[in-house]
């Protein structure tokens, strides 16, 4: 059974799509890593440490496009988390599935990868930092050309939430509705759009004027908090360390507080929403087993 409707299945990339990180797995592929680790020190932030690396590694190593370009296509992807892709992407009618990317690596990184795979054209949006080459260096810059004023800590390149907010937004307006949104993610840059997908969007990041502008009958309801949502969060990565997002979900389902005298309606009853919300936050460890749980939420066969 399961609910009908169509289906949002929304991906982070690295440690999500990927076994890796595509950012420094191509600075340790290249041969970068003491470029890299002396910007990281200087205190650069992510996308502009990323952009002076690669740069750097051009002009003092004489690292090439076709350098970059082989590196990013040695980058691991599980073939059967490639096989759910097309499984997903081939369901017709009223439980279609659209794939989109939501990501803080880059735009040719990205495509580069997927389209390596034979996976691009199943992914109807990317959204990440815009890269591009100029002169045979990888130029990279910010998502985001304006401070989102996100308050749930994305980094100032990019708010995932707000960009899943948008395109939920955008999509709607465009007549496409999505029974449910399933996001598989595993750092801090998807605790945001977590939250969002798992309470709902009325504090949603500060997208300005146009949430309120559709007078539609859906009333004041946020694209964004159906119950049918689920976060499958990454527990912990290939060499036992806990990841990010599963930490921060604990931690915001239980309340950091904890007070022993908090038992006052207000507290229960928060309790309980942090219960409902943790029950749609599905864990897994490896993409074999990521693979299984999508296909049995999808009703694809094994
Ligand atoms: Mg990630
Ligand atoms: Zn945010």
């Amino acid at each position: 059974m399961g609910p009908a409707g169509r289906t949002l299945l929304a991906w982070d990339f690295d440690w999500s799509l990927i076994e890796e990180n595509s950012d420094t797995w191509v600075i340790g592929q290249l041969g970068a890593d003491e470029i890299y680790r002396k910007g990281r020190e200087a205190g650069m932030p992510w996308t502009q440490l990323m952009d002076h690396t690669l740069r750097e590694a051009a002009a003092l190593l004489g690292r090439t496009r076709e350098d970059v370009e082989a590196a990013l296509q040695a980058t691991p992807l599980h073939p059967e988390l490639a096989d759910l892709l097309r499984a997903a992407a081939a369901v017709e009618g009223g439980e279609a599935v659209d794939i989109v990317v939501l990501s803080d690596a880059n735009t040719v990184y990205i495509d580069t990868i997927l389209a390596h795979h034979g996976l691009r054209q199943l992914v109807a949006e990317v959204h990440t930092n815009p890269a591009e080459w100029r002169g045979g260096v990888l130029r990279v810059g910010p998502y985001h050309s304006k401070p989102h004023s996100c308050s749930r800590r994305c980094p100032a390149n990019l708010c995932k939430g707000k960009v899943l907010l948008e395109l939920l937004e955008r999509r709607r307006a465009a007549g496409r509705q999505y029974s449910r949104v399933l996001y598989v993610g595993d750092g801090r840059g998807d605790f945001c759009p977590a939250v969002l997908l798992l309470h709902g969007g009325g504090t949603a990041a500060g997208g300005g004027d146009a949430a309120a502008a559709d007078g539609g009958g859906g009333g004041s309801q946020s694209p964004c908090g159906g119950s049918g949502n689920r976060v499958y969060a990454r527990q912990e990565y290939p060499d036992g360390l806990p990841c990010s997002l599963s930490v921060m979900l604990r931690n915001e389902a239980h309340g950091d507080g904890g007070s022993p005298a908090s038992a006052s309606v207000a507290a229960v009853a928060g309790r309980q929403a942090g219960a409902e919300a943790e029950a749609r936050v599905v864990p897994w460890r490896r993409p074999q087993e990521l693979a299984q749980l999508l296909r049995r939420e999808l009703h694809l066969a094994a």
